[in-house]
């Protein structure tokens, strides 16, 4: 419908400060006579500060250990340091900012009525919401005509919140009716990653890191052209650069390669973003914003080459060894119990095996949820479970990698499907 429309998405590191925003600017210059959509993260780690405020503000008084309005007080003083050395001390974003923060104050002036999960989009929903107005005046400031679109009445989920879950139809008639629009008038549409509304025009998320889906989304609804992700890697890598120093670059990977390895929890994209892409054939460029104009990574619908070992590191994960309490078999009737409790309490299960008197699943550790859970499974079943591991997921892989990687761990749990290996781990430290 669109076809010269490009989605671009910047995320938290990519405007973590002033700096950071004018590097954006810079990259931006270059497509001033193209139609883009921006999509935004909130700046640097201000997802995080926001999730300590809920934290703070929904724990009981007794238990207060952190001041909800202090902590506000320290996000806003970024995003003011940030504000003023970008506009100097009188603009009118000055103005929008402050409503934007006057919203999280209204609810926490309050003692919390409603439930967890709906507060928590409510309040940390403000990150996206400041950072894209932030993004809107500066590209005008430095002469770059955009204008502003509240994600919000274009991403239609319904109300699960904290991972709303997108109604296709309604998004994609709003998304068309809007943006396109917008896009007569000026060049450039900033809108808010992460964030959509509900029937009731409530705010959800759409799940940590659900910027790149929001990207995904739009363009997916516009029939865009192409989808550029900038990071703060060169692309996609063969392995979390953060944990392993030889890590290199991929410079093609096929729709479907891309979508295993975030499956398995490749950090570097949310595992949403690719099929609507591949549904619609749209390419994703995953770049640098350091070094822009280098090809990055192109994710397309490639007959699969031979790709080298690629690595995934989950931590956090758990098993659970999950038996019945007379030591009678683990039957189709119990499995089906225990995936409608899982999914329930949505927990997802990366890894699991049934055995005659039990069922070993492995789950990525979440605090509440997985309390919640364990405490429902324990009034029928007995339960072992086996905390602080790690789950390594070795796409192609070749003897030696296998090797390796295991050094120094005990092998829980492994598994060999189609040139995918996965293994939970413990370290060997923690053994005795
Ligand atoms: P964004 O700023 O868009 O939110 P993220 O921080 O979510 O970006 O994603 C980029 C990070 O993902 C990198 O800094 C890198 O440490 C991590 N990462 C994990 N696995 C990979 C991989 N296979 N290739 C590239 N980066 C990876
Ligand atoms: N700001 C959100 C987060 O930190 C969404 C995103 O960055 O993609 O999870
Ligand atoms: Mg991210």
């Amino acid at each position: 419908m669109n076809p010269s429309i490009k989605v671009f998405k910047f995320g938290g590191a990519s405007i973590q400060d002033a700096a950071a925003f004018q590097n954006v600017g810079n990259i931006l210059k270059k497509y001033q006579n193209d139609p883009l959509v921006i999509v935004v993260s909130a700046m640097g780690k201000t997802t995080n500060a926001l999730e300590r405020i809920v934290k703070a503000y929904m724990s009981e008084q007794e238990h207060k250990k952190d001041d909800p309005f202090k902590l506000l007080e320290e996000v806003k003083q970024h995003h003011y340091l940030v504000t003023s050395i970008l506009f100097g001390e009188d603009h009118p974003v000055y103005a929008l900012l402050n409503d934007t923060f006057v919203e999280i104050e209204w609810i926490i002036e309050d003692e919390p009525q409603d439930e967890y999960d709906y507060i928590y989009d409510q309040l940390v929903s403000i990150g996206e919401m400041a950072a894209s107005r932030l993004l809107t005046a500066y590209l005008n400031h430095i002469k770059l005509s955009a204008s502003w679109l509240d994600a919000r009445d274009v991403i239609r989920t319904d109300d699960t919140f904290r991972e709303g879950r997108v109604d296709w139809d309604m998004t994609t008639k709003q998304s068309q009716q809007k943006i396109p629009a917008l896009l007569s008038k000026t060049n450039f549409v900033v809108t808010q990653g992460f964030i959509g509304g509900t029937q009731e025009n409530f705010t959800t998320t759409l799940g940590r890191e659900g910027s790149d889906f929001s990207a995904a989304i739009l363009a997916y609804t516009l029939d865009a052209d192409s989808m550029h992700i900038y990071k703060d890697v060169q692309g996609v890598l063969t392995g979390d650069p953060r944990l392993f120093k030889e890590v290199q670059k991929m410079d093609r990977l096929s729709y479907r390669e891309a979508i295993e390895m975030t499956y398995y929890g490749a950090k570097v994209i949310h595992p949403k973003t690719i099929k609507p892409l591949e549904n619609k054939n749209i390419p994703l460029h995953v770049k640098s914003f350091l070094q822009p104009d280098e090809p990055g990574t192109v994710i397309t619908k490639i007959v699969d080459v031979d790709y080298p070992p690629v690595v995934v590191v989950e931590p956090n994960q758990v098993l659970l060894h999950i038996s019945t309490r007379d030591f009678s078999f683990v039957t189709e009737r119990h499995l089906g119990y225990l995936f409608q409790q899982f999914d329930k309490n949505r927990i997802k299960i990366n890894m699991m095996q049934n055995m005659a008197i039990s069922f070993t699943v492995c789950v990525t550790e979440r605090s509440e949820r997985l309390a919640k859970l364990l405490a429902e499974l324990e009034i029928d079943f007995k339960l072992v479970v086996e905390r602080g591991l790690e789950l390594i997921t070795i796409r192609h892989y070749d003897d030696k990698i296998v090797k390796s990687l295991s050094e120094g761990k005990v092998i829980l749990f492994e598994e060999y499907i189609r040139g995918t290996m996965s293994m939970v781990v413990k370290n060997m430290s923690q053994t005795r």
